[in-house]
Formats: C-alpha cells, structure tokens, sequence
C-alpha cells in the first residue's frame, strides 16, 4: 500500500481565519484509493516554511500540497516544489495560450504576474483546473510523487476527483478501483445505526459511516476490484437495504432529497409551495438549490409570527389560540392556505421550536410540524428533533421531503 502526505499551504489557516478542509477531503479521498495518508502538515505561505513541510513529508510515497498557486509573489509553491526536487521551472507556451484565452474570455486583464502560472516544473505535467486560471501540476520525483493543487476547495476538489485518480493509477500508486455504494439515511442517531447493523456481515467489504452537516448519515460499503466491471455482491446490498426499509428509515443512493422530489414534481408535473416559519426559508432556499427548479418550484412564504400566519396564509385566530403557533392543527391551515394562495399542486408548511429558548413541557425545543397540502388533502405529521437550531432546522428540512415523498409514494 503506497503512503501519501498532505501539505496544506496558506499563512490564512495558521491565524486561524481559514478551517483546512483540503486536508480532510484528500484524507478521504486516498481511504478511498486504498492509500495511507501518514502525516499532514501546515506551512505558511513562506519559501522556507513551505520547503520545510515538503521534507517532513519527505518519507510519503506521494505528496500533495494545497495552496499558494496564486499569480503573486508570494504564491510560491511552485517554485518550493521545483527546489525540493532540484529542477527548474520552464514557462509553458501552451498554457500560456489556454491563460490568455482564460483572460480574454472574459475581458479581464493579464498582469504580468499571471503568467506566473504557466511555469512547469521540469518533467512534470499540468492539471487542468476549470475553475480558475492557476492549473495544479504532478512531477515524480524518483520513486515519490509530487502533486500541486490550488488552495480554494470549488477549484481543487473538481481536480482531485476527475483528474488524480487516473494520474494515480497510470503511475502506479494505486491498483485496481474502488467499488463504492453510498446509502443516505436521514433522521436517525450514530448509536441506533451502529446497533442496527452489528450483526450484519459484511464480508470482506469496507464500511463507513459519515455523519455529514446536513443532519444525514451516510453508509459506505465499499470494495477494491481489480476490474471496474466487478460489482458490489448484491446480495448484501439486499438485505442491508431491508433492514433499512424495515426500520422505517428513508434511504437512497447518493442523490439528494431534493432532488428526488424534484424529479417526482415533474414527472407527475406538479407544482409546489413552502409556508415556513422555524426555518424562515430554509426550505425553499434548499429546495431552489436543484437546477431547473423553476418548474415546480412557485415560491414561498415566511410566516414567522402568528401575525402572518393569520393574515396572509388565513390561518385561523382559533386555531392559533387554541393550540399555538406549533400544533399539528396550526401546521395543516398553514398549508392549506398556502396552496390555495399560490395555487399550487402541493404546499408543505413548518413551524416548531428551534430553541435554544422556547420550549415547555408538551412542546420542547426541537418539537416540529408538518402540514403536507396535496390537492384537497390535508396532513400532518409532528416530530422532536434533537440538537442545536442549526441541526434542528437541517433535520427538518430533510423531514419535510422525506414525508412528502411518502405521501406522494402512496398517492
Ligand atoms: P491559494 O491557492 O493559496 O491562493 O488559496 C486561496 C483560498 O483558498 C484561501 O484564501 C482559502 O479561502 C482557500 N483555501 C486555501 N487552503 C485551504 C485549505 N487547506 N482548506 C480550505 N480552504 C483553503
Ligand atoms: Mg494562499
């Protein structure tokens, strides 16, 4: 198994402004090509500091570094990884074409800096990089691989995942490929998870579990193969499959729920409406988050006081007296008075305790409800999510679809 080193470069993460994500996603990434990260280090954007973490990295069968690619002077990764390799830079004249083209495309002016960026290191090669003007490069160094990226993760995470794996394997950092299968699970704990699963066999394969920011989990089963064409043994993919499905817990593959329901919004097109108010938008935020979603999506409202609830979605004085803003029955006018108001197809409504104050005994923070408008028929459900705000109202995101999309199963 071949080791890797990560270097992450940028004086901005050692004063504490930037949290080194990069590190993390390369972590992840060589797990998944069955290479060992060993160490990671942090340098500042200094010649010297950077030298010095290539060379405590130096034992790594390959190295990655992140950072300092940047047209300017004191963007000089490219010139501490030359040095650690003893080679000089050349200006590349094809990629000072692809920079000009980059500039003139959208009328911006080259400084003389930028051409900073078509320097190669000798005997190495380009990364392409479709997402701003710095390309990364790979040189080997003897035995060891050498491998720039630059610092924003939009720009090096596309590289990472689209160019590394075949530059990895071409030279033969890695074999075979990685058979990988993602459930997405939703609304459940680390603990029950791992309980429902402990007995299960997964033979030889590798299992992980991600709990990710927006309150999901995330399994991974996952294989090395020496041939792409191999497959996960779909038997174990069954029963794992039934446990979840008879635990009630809503899984896919790795599509977001959002755009599951987007594309059951089309294909029955249906249009559809969010009346908000614990997540003051979050939803529809979310929701427009999907490509294309002006087709089904036709919009909002935030309701956040009982004020508007009762004036612009027509929930009733009665209904908000007798039992509160958070009620089931609170829930369904929000709903169904959206629907007509929009005059959409669906209206889904929210309204909870996202804390940290709030809460009584019969309605404690985290408590949610659901109000699912879809055509005449009004339901709802009612949930208490744990967590801070921030995970209660990711929870409840993600219940809002996850409910609809059962309903609209049944429908
Ligand atoms: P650079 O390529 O050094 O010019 O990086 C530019 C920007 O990328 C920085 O200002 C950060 O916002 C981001 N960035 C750089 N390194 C990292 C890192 N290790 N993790 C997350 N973001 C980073
Ligand atoms: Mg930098």
């Amino acid at each position: 198994m071949k080791t890797a080193g990560i270097l992450s470069i940028g004086t901005e993460i050692l004063r504490g402004y930037t949290l080194d994500t990069n590190a993390n996603f390369l972590a992840k990434f060589f797990k998944d090509l069955n290479i060992q990260t060993i160490l990671t280090a942090t340098a500042d954007d200094g010649l010297d500091s950077i030298m010095h973490g290539l060379d405590y990295l130096r034992q790594c069968d390959i190295i990655v570094t992140t950072g300092g690619l940047g047209p300017t002077e004191d963007d000089v990764t490219r010139d501490a990884a030359a040095a650690f390799c003893g080679r000089k830079m050349s200006r590349d004249p094809a990629m000072m074409q692809h920079i000009m083209e980059y500039f003139t495309a959208r009328q911006w002016q080259i400084a003389d800096s930028n051409w900073r960026q078509a320097d190669l290191i000798e005997g190495g090669q380009f990364i392409p990089n479709p997402n701003g003007t710095a390309p990364g490069q790979f040189v080997l160094n003897g035995s060891q691989m050498i491998i720039i990226l630059p610092g924003p993760p939009r720009e090096n995470h596309p590289m990472i995942l689209n160019s590394l794996p075949d530059i990895l394997r071409k030279y033969g950092f890695t074999d075979g490929v990685l058979l990988n299968k993602i459930y997405r699970i939703y609304n459940i704990g680390e603990s029950s998870l791992a309980d429902a699963v402990k007995d299960f066999d997964f033979g030889d394969h590798i299992v992980g579990y991600y709990f990710t920011e927006d309150a999901r989990v995330e399994l991974h089963i996952s294989r090395f193969a020496n041939d792409k064409n191999e497959v996960l043994d779909p038997t174990m993919l069954h029963s794992i499959e039934d446990i979840f499905n008879n635990l009630g817990w809503f899984w896919t593959d790795d599509i977001p729920l959002r755009e599951i329901l987007m594309k059951r919004l089309l294909d029955s097109r249906q249009t559809i409406a969010f009346a908000e108010s614990l997540t003051g938008g979050a939803v529809s935020a979310d929701f427009t988050l999907t490509p294309g979603v002006s087709a089904v999506h036709k919009g909002g409202v935030v309701s956040y006081t009982d004020e508007i609830k009762h004036r612009i979605l027509g929930v009733s004085q009665d209904a908000l007296d007798r039992y509160t803003a958070v009620s089931e029955q609170t829930a369904a006018e929000m709903a169904a008075g959206l629907r007509r108001l929009y005059n959409t197809d669906i209206a889904v409504s929210l309204t909870g305790i996202a804390g940290p104050d709030g809460g009584t005994e019969e309605t404690p923070v985290g408590t949610v409800c659901f109000g699912f408008a879809v055509g005449e028929s009004v339901t709802t459900a009612r949930f208490v999510f744990s967590g801070g705000r921030d995970r209660i109202i990711k929870k409840a995101i993600n219940c809002a679809y996850i409910e609809l999309l059962k309903i609209m199963k049944i429908k």
